[in-house]
């Protein structure tokens, strides 16, 4: 049998008595039937506590209980005023009760105790380590009996803090106007809670409604001394601990149970444990953690961001960096790719030079022959002007001046002609510029005449009517005709004479500017076509196999496309297309 101080849901006794009941069943080997009785007696109404002992024994006249538990000081009282007509023979066991308030000369043989004390010196100098300006600390209390009972102790026990803070009771108060107290507390206030059960106006306060309206409006800190308060309105310190009161009377209780005699168990009075803070309300009053006294424990704490998302933070940085690292990864390979750009592109260069010296080479003849032309032709003029002189016809003087301007035409000549050789071999920077394709043709055929008749070879061609306009460097387009004219003169080589004709054709196509020399050689077999832009294909005995390949890097380095095909009347025929400007 249960006997629980006020309502069934007064904490802190509702808590004892869960958590006993928990503890019992779990300790118990067989089941126990529990029945709770609250306590809730007028104030000095006898008559109605008498009549309360007569109902508890016609409930349980043919079946005595085998243990009456008291939980809390006012049922205490009760249970002890009427022991010797509440089943005296039923070992009764007074738990979550302060040590002080059990009367000890009511404790009979068949009764003990499981008491705890409340250390109230211990409660104010938590509050004054934590908050060393508190000048004013209130407690909230109500004025029944057994509250009176502490606020007189309290009293008592804190006269040692007179001059040092200000000690508002406020038992004298309904709870509305505490309400309005808290709200407008002085600067540097604490409040400390003791459960009002039943205040000046008798509205009786249950569970935990009262402390959470207070909480709302308070302006100060907010301290206890029971833990079953301790659940988000209270900063923290010593307290009595719940579990450990209700662990213990249980243990006692299943004693009890098991036979052993209620004397013969002593129980020491319960202490508080380590201190125990709300990390949330300590954030709250800016209390360093360095105040609290040494052990204590800091519950509630907020985990941060980093403890809540870990993993995830840790897969974002890891995905982060890797990107990082990817790129970092790609612009190197990038830097690199351009450098060795930059390289291939000095190289093709450099190959493109001695491709045109082996140009000049092959040209040398064509161009002995374009040299001796002119050289022969001022020799004649000179010898013809000697001849003038000597024989004293000075008197025409209009046809010495008409072989003088021979002369200069020839020397011109032959300075053109110097002057292509220097342009084939000299190391010149690529300078792109608008140019017409068609000059670019015509003139670079003049240069390759006299080779063509050194060879025996017809070259024909059929110019567009209109300017090709195209952005190009002169002397790598020239080169590229002059590699394939070469081609086509060796490919046609072995032709009869009259069948030896190449064919040089510009034209507008689309959006593009096109030439393409054609001849009337053996053309590429198949299988080759696909291998003869390769750098040093070859199958020529002294050939060095780099004539299309540096032809098809000058042509895809200006924007356009370069092939080479058979044509059906036989031959091969190469086509290269570069992007018209307009
Ligand atoms: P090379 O002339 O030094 O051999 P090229 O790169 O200019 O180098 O030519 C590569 C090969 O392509 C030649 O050896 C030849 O076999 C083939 N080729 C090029 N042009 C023609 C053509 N007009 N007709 C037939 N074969 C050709």
């Amino acid at each position: 049998m249960i006997l629980q101080s006020s309502g069934q849901n007064f904490k802190p006794w509702s808590e004892y008595v869960k958590g006993f009941r928990q503890e019992l069943e779990r300790q118990s080997p067989i089941p126990i039937e529990v029945q709770s009785f609250p306590v809730v007696i007028a104030s000095g109404s006898e008559s109605a506590e008498n009549r309360l002992a007569e109902y508890l024994n016609a409930l349980f006249s043919s079946h005595p209980p085998d243990l009456i538990v008291a939980f809390g000081a006012p049922a205490a009282a009760f249970a002890q005023r009427h022991r010797r007509d509440l089943f005296p023979s039923t070992p009764m066991l007074l738990t979550a009760i302060d040590q002080r308030r059990v009367q000890q000369m009511n404790v009979t043989e068949n009764d003990t105790v499981v008491a705890v004390w409340i250390d109230v010196p211990a409660l104010f100098e938590n509050i004054l380590k934590v908050l060393p300006r508190t000048k004013t600390i209130a407690v909230v209390i109500g004025s029944s009996p057994n509250e009176q009972f502490w606020v007189q102790e309290m009293k008592n026990q804190l006269e040692p803090l007179k001059g040092r803070v200000d000690l508002l009771f406020w038992n004298e108060l309904s709870f509305e106007e505490i309400l309005k107290q808290a709200a407008t507390l002085p600067k540097d206030s604490a409040i400390f809670w003791i459960q009002p059960q039943i205040d000046v106006t008798g509205a009786v306060h249950e569970g935990e409604r009262a402390l959470k309206r207070l909480y709302a409006v308070a302006n100060s800190p907010i301290f206890s001394h029971d833990d079953s308060f301790f659940a988000g309105e209270i900063v923290g310190g010593p307290m009595t601990s719940v579990s450990q009161g209700s662990q213990t009377a249980a243990a006692v209780a299943a004693k009890i149970l098991g036979g052993t005699k209620p004397r013969a168990i002593e129980t020491p009075v319960l202490q508080y444990g380590p201190a125990k803070y709300d990390w949330r309300e300590l954030r709250r009053w800016a209390i360093p953690e360095s105040r609290l006294p040494k052990g204590s424990e800091i519950l509630f704490r907020e985990p941060t961001l980093w403890e809540l998302y870990r993993w995830q933070i840790l897969a974002i940085c890891a995905a982060v960096l890797s990107q990082a690292a990817m790129i970092t990864g790609l612009l190197y390979q990038r830097r690199r790719r351009f450098l060795a750009e930059v390289q291939a592109r000095q190289r093709m260069s450099e190959l493109a030079r001695i491709n045109r010296y082996s140009m000049a080479g092959e040209l040398c003849t064509s161009i002995a022959h374009e040299l001796n032309q002119p050289l022969g032709a001022i020799l004649l003029n000179a010898e013809t002007m000697e001849q003038m002189l000597r024989s004293s016809r000075l008197s025409d003087a209009t046809e010495l001046l008409g072989i003088v301007s021979e002369i200069r035409r020839d020397d011109e000549r032959a300075g053109k002609v110097l002057q292509h050789i220097r342009s084939l071999v000299r190391r010149v920077p690529i300078d792109v510029k608008p140019l017409d394709l068609n000059e670019v043709v015509s003139e670079t055929l003049d240069f390759l005449s006299s080779l063509a008749i050194a060879r025996k070879v017809q070259i024909r061609h059929s110019l567009a009517e209109l300017p090709l306009p195209v952005k190009g460097d002169y002397t790598q387009l020239q080169q590229v005709l002059l590699n394939l004219v070469v081609n086509a003169l060796d490919a046609t080589a072995h032709k009869a004479v009259n069948e030896r004709v190449i064919t040089v054709q510009t034209k507008r196509s689309d959006n593009w500017a096109e030439f393409s020399t054609a001849d009337t050689g053996p053309g590429v077999p198949p299988e080759q076509l696909s291998k003869i832009f390769e750098p040093f294909f070859s199958t020529k005995p002294n050939g060095m196999g780099m004539g299309l390949s540096i032809a098809r890097t000058i042509v895809e380095f200006h924007g356009g496309i370069i092939n080479i095909q058979n044509r059906s009347s036989g031959g091969a025929i190469v086509i290269v297309r570069l992007p018209l400007i307009r």
